[in-house]
């Protein structure tokens, strides 16, 4: 396993500004993977600047030639594809399956962008009066910051880099301190591919505040892109606004699985399992909520039980399980304590609902019944492997329910009548809503939450505008 240990600066590997180092752990064992360079303010005041001399060179390159650079990325990403998933499995402790979903998922963000790089439009418009005409331009924003949680080490990443340097941005990316080996391989990857010395640079600064609070007051960055919690969300954004960032920012879900009383169970339990088992629960789009009709709700939990009964725990490296570790035993003990409370609640546990012995931050997949709307596991993102079941009847009005959230990211309907997920879905108050499907994502897709789960769209022709800056030139024909 090729390791970068690192700070990645104007296209040149360095050591810690002050010598300290940040210790990476494999979760699935508890056992010290890698020491790295833990950057300083300094140091990430550095990639910024590395990052403001190469916007001038890289904003004027030619798209094709950005899009030719980020097709060779993909290129390699899918050459790599084998290391890139066993550095996902070691640090996150996801399962090999996952990992090399993840690593193809993730690639494929430098394939559409590269496309999206040659198609960034503009147009040319006449002034009501007729005596005018505007020319508008989009330009890239210019330096961005990019910052990722430890969920998906490969695919947040790409998610925002292959957008930004399409637009012509340069950047500096901080990933999160638990997961930062993919992102700094991606650096290596990148410079292989031909990306220029200063256009992507890769911190990991811990703790984080002090130098992203710095890098984001620096006069040379003009945008922030963020996924990770409201919470970090939400101070990241009032301190952006002293420079008047702009912002886009993939915060957490409360996600809504619901199941009407017409649903075909058999398909409602299989897009359950993805939509709830997806990266061992520790997704922003995870199911987090089950709502499922009294009609069907016996037969749906015995299926759903049984189901994730049946998934073999074990570290991510043994292909024969289906369900790896959590990233930390903090974590994992935060995932029991929910259990814990909803039990206290009067939740029954229907599958798992016990630490298992032994090293590594396992926690088996688990079902909940007798759940009721409101309880606190149904407030909080459970990050894990934990499926809460609600019973509803036909008083209940499902969408309201659904809809008792502050956050916004994504729903689940399963139904055999299109027309009425259709009507449901349209009351969701979801920036995405899955219908008879357990995963929406798609580097096509405009990726993004309503109300607290965020601002902005990753993925698909919004992706890039993200990055882009409208410019109009007006013309006097007189
Ligand atoms: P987090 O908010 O704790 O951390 C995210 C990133 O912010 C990490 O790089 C972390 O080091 C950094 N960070 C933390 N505190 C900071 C501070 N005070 N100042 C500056 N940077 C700081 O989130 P996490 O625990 O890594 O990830 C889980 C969260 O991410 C969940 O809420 C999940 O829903 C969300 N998420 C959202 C999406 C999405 O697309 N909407 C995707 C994946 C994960």
């Amino acid at each position: 396993m090729k390791l970068f240990t690192g700070s990645y600066i104007g296209g040149r590997w360095r050591l810690s500004g002050d010598g300290s180092a940040v210790r990476v752990d494999d979760p699935a064992t508890g056992e010290p993977l890698a020491e790295i360079a833990s950057a300083t303010v300094g140091d990430c005041l550095e990639a910024v600047e590395a990052a403001a001399e190469a916007l001038p060179h890289w904003r004027a390159a030619p798209p094709r030639v950005r899009a030719e650079i980020l097709r060779g990325a993909f290129e390699l990403m899918v050459r790599e594809r084998e290391q890139i998933a066993e550095l996902i499995v070691r640090e996150n402790g996801k399962v090999r399956a996952d990992a090399l979903a993840e690593a193809d998922y993730a690639a494929e963000f430098f394939r559409w962008f590269s496309e999206e790089a040659v198609r960034i439009g503009g147009d040319f418009r006449t002034a009501p009066g007729g005596d005018k005409r505007i020319v508008v331009t989009r330009q890239a924003i210019g330096v961005s910051v990019l910052i990722t949680p430890w969920n998906f080490p490969a695919a947040m990443a790409t998610r925002k880099i292959g957008p930004a340097l399409a637009a012509g941005c340069t950047v500096v990316l901080k990933p999160a301190a638990e997961t930062p080996l993919t992102a700094l391989y991606l650096a290596d990857l990148l410079e292989r591919a031909g990306v220029p010395s200063g256009v992507v640079n890769v911190v990991v600064p811990d703790p984080p505040a002090d130098a992203v609070r710095a890098m984001l007051s620096h006069p040379a960055v003009r945008k922030l892109s963020f996924t990770g919690s409201t919470e970090v969300g939400r101070v990241l954004l009032r301190t952006a606004a002293d420079q008047v960032l702009s912002c886009s920012m993939e915060l957490g879900g409360n996600a809504p699985f619901i199941v009407l009383d017409d649903a075909d169970i058999d398909a409602a339990v299989a897009g359950a399992m993805v939509a709830k088992m997806r990266n061992g629960g520790a997704a922003c789009t995870a199911a987090n909520r089950f709502y499922v009709a009294e009609a069907v709700h016996d037969a749906f939990v015995a299926a759903f039980g049984a189901a994730m009964d049946a998934l073999p725990l074990g570290p991510g490296t043994d292909p024969d399980n289906a369900l790896g570790s959590l990233v930390s035993v903090a974590e994992r003990d935060k995932v029991a304590a929910r259990v814990t409370r909803a039990v206290e609640q009067g939740a029954t546990v229907q599958a798992g609902g016990t630490v298992p012995a032994g090293p590594g931050a396992f926690y088996p997949a688990t079902v909940l019944s007798g759940v009721r709307h409101g309880d606190d596991i149904t407030r909080a993102e459970i990050f894990g492997p934990v499926a809460p079941i609600i019973a509803f009847g036909p008083e209940d009005d499902v969408a309201a329910l659904a809809n008792d959230t502050e956050l916004g990211l994504i729903s689940y309907v399963y139904t055999g009548d299109l027309a009425r997920g259709i009507a449901l879905a349209e009351r969701l108050e979801t920036g995405m809503v899955a219908l008879n499907r357990g995963v929406a994502s798609d580097p096509a897709a405009p990726f993004g939450g309503a109300k607290q789960s965020g601002l902005g769209r990753e993925g698909a022709a919004e992706g890039i505008q993200e990055f882009l800056e409208e410019k109009y030139i007006a013309l006097d024909l007189a």
